[in-house]
């Protein structure tokens, strides 16, 4: 589980010898430095380093940064709000020791999701990490619910390097090939061996259908170690290529045609150890408290897309029959719902049932999709919504009457339409605070302006190497 205390100044208790003992185990195994790393409101990882010698200090008192990058674009250039975006003031980044690993496909350095204080020593309202620890903490408290989640990750594999900013894929055989796995063998086996060195639970990998494409899915964590997890296994599929002199591009669309790379998430709510999505009277084994979570998650779907699915080339992505789930339907192990109930082969399913939000791509900060999921979940519950039919098939194939009759809308169509959908969501932009949900506001607005007057691929382009 992880630590759901706020950093303090001078360490979290325990903090501080625990990082000096920790310092000389990685120093003993030749680890020079650490990276804090966070994701930023437009999806971009940040990082600062440390050497080794300097953890037990940044356990202490945490390392600076600037709280300028909360409103950073895609392309490094700078947006602000009413808060966010001067240049002015700095934070603090704390590792959380319990999630620093040895980075095994970077030799020489660890690797830690950090919390970000400000110099005062109160909780900066732009740390994702630190809002969905808070959500988590209320939701145990309010609700005695527990979650456990987990962030599927699909990448595609180029060859490197090539002319800048194209994508040649490293791979040719079809989808799920055993050709594709053959030609990417020994790419393959050292990341499953990386990730078994970095205790990393990979449940499957496996050639997927795009060009070039493959997907890792991993055991499922409390919601922060899973959101952590998705950065690290991120980090870790892009290092291994390199040292294998390939490319890897974790985009929503590497081209503007064809199926996208998707990020689902994979959520189920659990109370006094009894999984809520399993045994239950309702559909599928589902209790009512699992139905109504469902319909809540339907329900600001829209909305949730601007955090979900927050890049213009999101929507490139986002398109019907193409498994990314864009109508707000859900459907028993139905891969073009929005939602897709999940509940496992029998024997495991107490364990296994949970509920997969499909339209996530791997530009999320998975700290905000995380959070704003569970909000939408958990205000379903709260009001016990009542779930609407379950659909089956395609839903595009639905007549205007059908998808009526089942509450079945298409998605936001562009990031603008869920900037709109996302601003009216009152409930969504208090899970993420005010100071938050504006940044989002401005970041998207932002990134929709830097691509204003592209053509579609244009916009691949501009984000195929940026996630
Ligand atoms: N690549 C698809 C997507 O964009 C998902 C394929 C699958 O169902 O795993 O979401
Ligand atoms: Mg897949």
């Amino acid at each position: 589980m992880t630590t759901l205390a706020d950093p303090v100044p001078g360490g979290r208790p325990g903090d501080v010898d625990r990082a000096t003992a920790l310092a000389g185990e990685l120093s003993g195994q030749g680890v020079h430095g650490v990276v804090l790393s966070y994701v930023d409101t437009a999806g971009i990882g940040r990082v600062k380093t440390i050497p080794t010698a300097k953890l037990a200090a940044a356990a202490a008192w945490g390392v600076g940064m600037s709280p300028v990058f909360d409103t950073f674009l895609a392309n490094d250039s700078i947006v602000t709000t009413d808060v966010l975006g001067s240049p002015d003031g700095d934070l603090r980044l704390y590792p959380d020791l319990d999630h620093l690993v040895v980075l095994a496909g970077q030799p020489g350095w660890a690797w830690a999701p950090v919390d970000r204080i400000t110099q005062e020593g109160e909780p900066h309202p732009g740390c994702g990490r630190t809002v969905l620890r808070r959500i988590v903490v209320e939701a145990a408290k309010r609700h005695g619910l527990t979650f456990r989640a987990g962030i599927e990750v699909e990448w595609a594999v180029g060859q490197g390097p090539v002319a800048a900013g194209e994508f040649v894929p490293a791979l040719h055989g079809p989808a799920y090939g055993a050709t594709r796995q053959v030609e990417l063998s020994d790419y393959t086996a050292d990341l499953l061996a990386a990730f078994a060195a970095q205790g990393v639970d990979v449940e499957q990998l496996h050639p997927e259908y795009a060009a070039g494409q493959f997907e890792v899915s991993v055991g499922a964590l409390d919601p922060v170690a899973a959101a952590d997890r998705s950065v690290l296994v991120r980090q870790t599929i892009r290092a291994v290529a390199r040292r294998h002199g390939l490319v890897v591009s974790f985009a929503p669309a590497v081209f503007a045609q064809g199926v996208g790379n998707g990020g689902h998430l994979h959520l189920s709510a659990w109370r006094d150890g009894r999984n809520l999505h399993s045994g239950g009277t309702g559909r599928h084994g589902m209790t009512a408290e699992a139905e109504s979570f469902v319909a809540g998650v339907l329900a600001h779907l829209p909305a949730l897309t601007a955090v979900t699915a927050p890049s213009p080339a999101s929507y490139l992505r986002l398109k019907p029959s193409q498994w990314a789930g864009v109508f707000t339907a859900w459907g028993h192990e139905t891969r073009e719902a929005a939602v897709r109930i999940v509940t496992g082969t029998a024997g495991l399913r107490e364990q296994a049932a949970n509920l997969e939000v499909k339209p996530v791509d791997l530009a999320a900060n998975p700290y905000l999709a995380l959070t704003c999921v569970i909000a939408a979940g958990l205000d379903g519950l709260t009001s016990s919504a009542p779930l609407a039919e379950e659909i089956t098939g395609d839903p595009a194939r639905l007549s205007e009457r059908e998808a009526a009759a089942r509450d079945v809308r298409r998605l936001p169509t562009s990031l603008t339409e869920a900037v709109e959908e996302f601003r009216a969501d009152e409930r969504l932009r208090s899970a993420l605070g005010s100071v938050l949900a504006d940044a989002v506001i401005a970041v998207r607005q932002g990134e929709i302006a830097a691509v204003g007057g592209y053509d579609d691929e244009r916009v691949a382009a501009a984000y195929r190497w940026t996630y």
